[in-house]
């Protein structure tokens, strides 16, 4: 049996391909009808009343909610996701350099970059910081 990185359910090893591949059938905005995440139990399980949801692309000025799913994902573990974002305002994906969290102004990148490079010293110290520093992501 393999878990599905979308629904976390246990599916045979012969039937996941086509299995993953429904996942990831496109919507007709193009949105992905679900993104992988962490299981429910490893996902970040403390408040979010500090955490940004809204994400405004620069270009079209739309703003997306971002899913929870992924907010407690990326949390638990800020580099399960790569720089890439749906914008729900031009309908396609687009890198998170040029979004804006609405609620605190920071750019998308940056407020990912800052989650990685917490990530980093907290479990590693000192060398953690050096290689975050290494990696761009503390400026
Ligand atoms: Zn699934
Ligand atoms: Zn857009």
């Amino acid at each position: 049996m393999t878990r599905c990185e979308f629904c976390h359910e246990y599916i045979p090893h012969l039937a996941y391909p086509a299995h993953r591949a429904a996942h990831l059938n496109l919507l007709a905005d193009g949105q992905q009808q679900e993104y992988a995440s962490l299981p429910p139990e490893a996902r970040f399980a403390g408040g979010l009343e500090y955490v940004p949801r809204v994400y405004v692309h620069l270009e079209c000025g739309g703003g997306t909610v971002m899913q929870e799913s992924i907010i407690r994902s990326y949390l638990q573990n800020p580099f399960i996701y790569g720089d890439g974002t749906f914008c729900t305002g031009c309908g396609k994906h687009i890198s998170d350099r040029a979004c804006f969290w609405r609620e605190t102004g920071e750019n998308l990148h940056d407020y990912m970059d800052r989650l990685r490079a917490a990530w980093l010293s907290k479990r590693w110290g000192r060398l953690g910081r050096l290689w975050a520093r290494i990696r761009g992501f503390t400026k």
